[in-house]
């Protein structure tokens, strides 16, 4: 039985011809060692590359939800793969235990944020995926593995970030710490004095990001830090579902000024400077998992490259003077953030130390010319594409920007040798 898929960005659709439901692994083992590629399991379709799309079987996991286990004393969890992020959250809480970093949204699912290196910012913290103590993966033949750094080491090495193409993850142990509060500033600073107290910034505060509207003279600097001030009481995951997809006030406002921006190019300096002075200052206690996501209701397609963290001022001072000489319309700020370095073969901070620059253009907007000038940017700073965000890499490049990265493909060669897990997009880079 068929059906439509398309991701969040409606920019990636596709009819498989089976999508498959499977209630347990042994079900889901067997789906797969029976159904024809490309099999493809998603997540909640945040990607912005065809890394889900597929024309053969889809096979849906939303029985795999819920935390299975948890170990306060050793800080650990073990959590069913296809769990959203906004339903992880509470769960840990109730157990004294919270994520140690989470990225902008909540709506993703835990084995789709740590198969594409999914992350958020802080120099000292690495992506999702470098806390990944040991996971459960069905492979192509049916067969099931545990994979930890003791038990099928290499598995575990490069599978932490393998965007589902050495197999299904069904369960996923990840490494936590006791719950805790953060304190949120938002604040405006001119390019010159951000870029002066830049290294300041990103060393001084656990969280420091700064979101950048190319045609606005100031950019908007956000830090997090621990608290011990009081929070108010954590909600429950049924809020944190809803509070996610929430569409308020300003959010229409913000979409009405994005679909008139392409046709009144006039309007561009003005409104990113509105925008830029806009956006609120939140300066009360949170619990982790409630003040790290904020609703994203406004649709958009992304680019993101990781580049050596010295090189990151910059990479992004070069890439809003080439927006502005070339007046290139866009209503979305650039994202600046840090991440530290990691041992996963394909992810984006294998061993370096990094600075990640996000680009976004309204979903209804064509991205090539602004994702073509900053891409040539990246390039020139040795940039690191996000696997789940727009790039047009060669399996080349790639080979030579990620190190591991022809051990990771003989890996899957190994797991995978009829590339059953590969779509064209997919066969294409790593077959
Ligand atoms: C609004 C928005 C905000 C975002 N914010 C951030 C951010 O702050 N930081 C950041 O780094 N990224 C961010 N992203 C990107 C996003 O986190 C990634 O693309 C992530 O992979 C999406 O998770 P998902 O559950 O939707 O997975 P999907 O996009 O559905 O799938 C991603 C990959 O995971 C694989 N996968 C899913 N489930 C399994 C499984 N059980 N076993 C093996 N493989 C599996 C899929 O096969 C696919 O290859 C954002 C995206 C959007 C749309």
């Amino acid at each position: 039985m068929g059906g439509k898929w398309s991701n969040w960005s409606g920019g990636v659709s596709c009819k498989p011809r089976q999508i498959l439901s499977p209630q347990n692994e042994i079900e889901l083992a067997a789906s797969i060692r029976n159904a024809e590629g490309p099999v493809r399991a998603p997540g909640s379709g945040h990607s912005f590359t065809p890394l889900c799309a597929s024309d053969g079987a889809m096979v849906v996991l939303n029985a795999f939800r819920g935390l299975k286990a948890t170990s306060r004393e050793q800080g650990l969890a073990t959590i069913f793969a296809a769990t959203p992020l906004w339903a992880i959250g509470p769960a840990l809480h109730a157990h004294g235990l919270a994520l140690r970093n989470m990225g902008d949204i909540d709506r993703q699912t835990l084995a789709g944020v740590v198969a594409t290196g999914t992350h958020g910012t802080g120099q000292t913290l690495g992506s999702l995926s470098s806390d990944v103590a040991g996971f459960r993966l069905i492979l192509a033949s049916g067969d099931v593995l545990n994979c930890t750094p003791s038990e099928n080491a290499e598995i575990f090495l490069g599978g932490r970030v393998a965007v589902g193409i050495l197999g299904v993850m069904t369960e996923i142990s990840m490494a936590l710490r006791p719950r805790y509060r953060l304190i949120e500033d938002n604040f405006l600073l001119a390019p010159e004095e951000l870029f002066r107290r830049l290294d300041d910034l990103v060393s001084t505060n656990r969280h420091f990001e700064f979101f950048w509207f190319p045609h606005a003279d100031v950019a908007v600097c956000k830090t997090l830090n621990e608290t011990d001030k009081p929070a108010p009481a954590p909600r429950s995951a049924e809020f944190m579902r809803r509070r996610g997809e929430r569409v308020g006030g300003e959010a229409r406002v913000f979409a009405g000024i994005n679909e008139i921006l392409p046709t009144l190019p006039v309007l561009l300096k003005p409104a990113h400077g509105l925008f830029s002075r806009l956006m609120p200052n939140a300066a009360s206690a949170r619990w982790s998992h409630e003040i790290f996501p904020t609703a994203r209701p406004v649709r958009f397609n992304e680019m993101e490259y990781a580049v050596p963290l010295a090189r990151g001022a910059d990479c992004i001072r070069e890439i809003v003077a080439e927006i502005r000489h070339r007046k290139i319309n866009t209503g979305f700020p650039l994202e600046f953030r840090t991440v530290a370095e990691d041992d996963i073969w394909l992810s984006p901070f294998y061993r370096r130390e990094s600075a990640t620059i996000a680009v976004h253009q309204y979903y209804k907007v064509d991205t090539s010319r602004l994702f073509d000038a900053c891409e040539a940017i990246f390039r020139r700073y040795e940039g690191r594409p996000h696997w789940g965000k727009r790039h047009t890499r060669s399996r080349e490049e790639l080979t030579a920007l990620y190190p591991a990265f022809e051990r990771f493909r003989s890996l899957r060669r190994e797991l995978d040798p009829g590339g059953k897990f590969l779509n064209p997009y997919l066969r294409s880079i790593f077959e």
